[in-house]
């Protein structure tokens, strides 16, 4: 089947909860995707930074075949051999003690917000029902009905009512805004350290050491949604490095199964995992031998190819080439590392006639909030191959 029969398909008998680019593609190998007419793409977006690693490491999808061969889904009704050594890699991975794995995304971050509670309620005193966890505008954390409850965005939201009650929103980056939130009722402020869907917005230097010592000196968790931001997309390991800011709770996903499976986990102390007692949560999936096994890689690959120092330098040399373009079309440009938007005018048209444009010219990115395009490679990407991407991108946005 062509593009055309297979988007065909796709729209008939898929529900439309997506407008992906007209691209189907077949296979792919590190930074580069090929469609089903042949054509060779560079992709940009990464899965939404689920693809560090680029598409099929081979030492990834190597670990992944062993495990396979041995054992895959145990359950946590038993133990399994992947599971304590990938619990204790990922806790010193983070300078952290303890670890509950789940699976995807929004699944971690619904363990953060139960776990935040019940420790309200056992360990802080909070009065039964009565806890409240503070978020921020523009946040994404997920699409479960619980964290829509918390969203800002109308699309998120309109029509899926009613919506969990225990949720107050603060400015991102007003620190004023959050002090004026916090109560005796108060449990956990959840944030991202750059919102990433809301279109890579960095907060004002100083905000997350400020939210820091407000969740310190107010006895209040602070839950870092690190998911997008997390295992070296920022040029850290964490994008919260970057204010020397230690949170109570680190929610990771995405590139924790390697671009190969969907893994998260909250990564806290004993102090507060040590509320989660038999039967009161879990996952069928989670912690299973075949995510814990490709996960430890994940980590492994991360450390042997300095994977965090090079997205740290690829970064630094994307965001210098993409300033020079001097570009009529663009507003501004920001982020962190190899996690950069570049924000158009308004009268420049919006950002996904841009990413139209790029795709026919070989590069796979994809807009965010309308007027944002999100450029975010695999962290395995040579200076080369972001020359290879920058030509398009001139054509694109100068001409
Ligand atoms: C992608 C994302 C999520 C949700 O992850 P899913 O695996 O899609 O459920 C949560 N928080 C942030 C910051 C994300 O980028």
């Amino acid at each position: 089947m062509n593009t055309q029969e297979h988007i065909r398909l796709a729209e008939e008998y898929g529900a439309h909860n997506y407008a992906p680019l007209e691209v189907v593609i077949e296979q792919a190998s590190g930074v580069w995707v090929t469609d089903v007419d042949g054509k060779r793409y560079i992709d940009m977006l990464s899965c939404y930074s689920a693809l560090n690693f680029g598409h099929n490491h081979p030492r990834l999808v190597q670990a992944l075949k062993d495990q396979l061969d041995r054992v895959a889904v145990t359950s946590r009704a038993f133990y399994n051999d992947q599971y304590g050594p990938f619990c204790r890699e990922l806790a010193e991975f983070c300078r952290m003690e303890m670890v509950l794995p789940m699976n995807s995304g929004a699944e971690a971050v619904e363990t953060a917000v139960k776990t935040a509670r019940k420790w309200g309620y056992d360990v802080k005193g909070v009065e039964k029902n009565k806890a409240e966890i503070i978020c921020f505008t523009n946040n994404f954390h997920g699409r479960t009905t619980t964290i829509i409850s918390f969203s800002t965005d109308p699309f998120s939201t309109t029509g899926f009512g009613p919506y969990t009650p225990g949720f107050k929103i603060a400015q991102y980056g007003d620190i004023n805004d959050v002090k004026s939130k916090i109560t005796p009722n108060t449990v956990a402020i959840l944030i991202e350290p750059i919102q990433g869907e809301a279109g890579i917005i960095v907060p004002p230097s100083g905000f997350l050491r400020q939210i820091r010592e407000m969740c310190t000196q107010n006895n209040v968790l602070l839950l870092m949604d690190e998911i997008q931001t997390g295992l070296g997309r920022t040029g850290r390991k964490f994008a919260c490095e970057y204010e020397d800011v230690k949170p109570d709770m680190f929610i990771l996903g995405k590139a924790l199964g390697g671009g190969l499976l969907p893994v998260s986990a909250v990564v806290s102390t004993r102090d507060i995992l040590k509320v989660m007692t038999p039967g009161v949560h879990g996952s069928t999936f989670g912690g299973m031998p075949l995510s814990c096994a490709v996960a430890r890689t994940a980590l492994k690959i991360l450390h042997d190819e300095s994977l965090v120092d090079r997205a740290q330098e690829m970064g630094a040399y994307f965001m210098t080439q993409l300033q020079g373009l001097k570009s009529p079309a663009v507003k501004e440009i920001r982020g962190k590392g190899l996690l950069i938007g570049v924000e158009l005018k308004p009268e420049a048209g919006v950002a996904k006639k841009y990413c139209k444009k790029l795709k026919e010219l070989g590069v796979l990115c994809k807009d965010t909030h309308e007027q944002t395009m999100r450029f975010a490679p695999p962290l395995t990407i040579t200076k080369s191959e972001i020359d290879t991407g920058m030509e398009a991108i001139r054509k694109v946005l100068t001409s």
